[in-house]
């Protein structure tokens, strides 16, 4: 893990977050700049660069974080008005965090609209 992951230090503790779930593999926490009313991170533990740096191996690890989503929508109270779950990759996305991370956005409508 780099020491100057923010993202790895946030799982180790030693960065301050507000966090909304953990477990083994999974650590979810309200963004620190929220671009909509709720904002939450979800990353895995292990340190992995982007969706680039995944493989086959880590289909469940993937799932998981949807189904994480998902829960942490409900906590929310999203799952009815709706929500966004995004990532971004490499430099066109504008990732600015080298740790995959998914976003959930909601509590409001969200612009613009992707896809
Ligand atoms: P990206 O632009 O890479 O898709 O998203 C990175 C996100 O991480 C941004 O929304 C940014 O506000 C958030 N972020 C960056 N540093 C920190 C931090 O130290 N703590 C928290 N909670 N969020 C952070
Ligand atoms: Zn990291």
């Amino acid at each position: 893990m780099p020491a100057d992951c923010i993202f790895c230090q946030i799982v180790a503790g030693r960065v301050p977050a507000t966090k909304l779930y953990e477990d083994d593999e999974i650590t979810a926490f309200r963004d620190i700049q929220p671009q909509a009313n709720s904002h939450v991170l979800i990353i895995p533990n292990r340190h992995i660069v982007s969706l680039n740096d995944t493989s086959d191996d880590d289909i469940e690890l993937l799932g998981r974080i949807l189904r994480v989503a998902v829960k942490i929508a409900k906590e929310e109270g999203l799952a009815d008005t709706g929500y966004r779950v995004s990532t971004n990759t490499g430099r066109d996305a504008q990732q600015s965090v080298d740790h995959l991370h998914f976003h959930v956005l909601g509590g409001n409508a969200l612009l613009p609209r992707l896809g």
